[in-house]
């Protein structure tokens, strides 16, 4: 990895990400470190760019379609492409089995709508490489199938992942999504990242078929329970050790690994 080697960090402001972009960018890579607030990610960037750290700063909030293509065209005019792309950025509003409408909507669209469309728009931008390009998504564990659903990789689709997002957040609004089946508890923010999964294993088949030298290898992770404003900093796990396995996964040499979901740098079962 090389100073040439770009990867594309989403909500690195603070939190996980944060942490991703700097131990990345300890690799030697050049790295990208985005935030929807441009301010708070400008300050983010010298900080480590203070550090002496090859990282630069860009704008991006991954629910404004306007800030994506923004952001899609700064990499095609400054570097032509990407290697790596880590889509971290994510809310959750949950502090119990509560739902309101507004949040879970705002969930399923910044987690898995936001996500995916990251993902298609950098698509076309993920250089040609032997190592292939990686994409990793940080997901969790509470988004995990658990034998709840059981949906085999054939039958998975774009549309399947859509619709079984549109059914939850139209039983958010009729309030019955308790009969729904879903998880009682963090249920938006569970349903999110397992939509995040599932999309995992969905693009991991159609990157499959890229022919040699062309591949994108995509696979997701849950960092545990980190201590960030998220879990209102009373995780035990320490951003460091939460970016640590997406920084494996996105470096690992000869990885041809694929569509599979990690844990401390372990596999584990969706
Ligand atoms: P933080 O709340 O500290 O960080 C979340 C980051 O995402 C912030 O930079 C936030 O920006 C950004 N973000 C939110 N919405 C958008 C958007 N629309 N566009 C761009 N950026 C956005 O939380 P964590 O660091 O803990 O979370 C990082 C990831 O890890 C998330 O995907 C989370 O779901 C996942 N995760 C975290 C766990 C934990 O225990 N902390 C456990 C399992 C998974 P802003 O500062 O502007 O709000």
């Amino acid at each position: 990895w090389t100073s040439e080697t770009i990867a594309v960090v989403t909500g690195a402001n603070r939190g996980i990400g944060f942490e991703i972009v700097h131990q990345l960018a300890l690799h030697g890579l050049t790295v990208v470190l985005t935030s929807r607030d441009t301010g708070v990610g400008e300050e983010a960037a010298k900080v480590l760019q203070e550090g002496g750290l090859n990282v630069v700063f860009h704008q991006l909030d991954i629910v404004d379609p306007s800030s994506i293509e923004a952001f899609t065209e700064w990499i095609k005019q400054n570097y032509g492409g990407i290697d790596i792309l880590i889509n971290n950025a994510g809310v959750n509003y949950n502090a119990g089995s509560e739902n309101s409408v507004e949040s879970a909507e705002k969930v399923i669209a910044t987690n898995y709508y936001g996500t995916k469309n990251m993902i298609k728009a950098m698509i076309p931008l993920m250089r040609p490489s032997d190592a292939g390009a990686r994409i990793v998504n940080v997901s969790s564990k509470l988004g995990r199938l658990s034998g709840r659903r059981n949906v085999n990789d054939e039958a998975l689709s774009e549309e399947l992942i859509d619709q079984i997002m549109d059914t939850f957040l139209e039983q958010v609004k009729d309030g019955s999504w308790t009969d729904g089946g879903w998880p009682q508890v963090f249920t938006d923010y569970s349903l999110s990242k397992l939509a995040v999964n599932a999309y995992t294993r969905l693009m991991a088949r159609i990157f499959s078929e890229r022919p040699e030298g062309e591949k994108i290898y995509i696979n997701c992770y849950c960092p545990g329970w980190v201590k960030t404003a998220m879990t209102g900093w009373a995780g035990h796990v320490s951003p460091e050790d939460g970016a640590d396995t997406a920084v494996w996964l996105a470096l690992l040499p000869e990885q041809f690994i694929t569509g599979k979901f990690f844990s401390e740098r372990r596999e584990i079962h969706f």
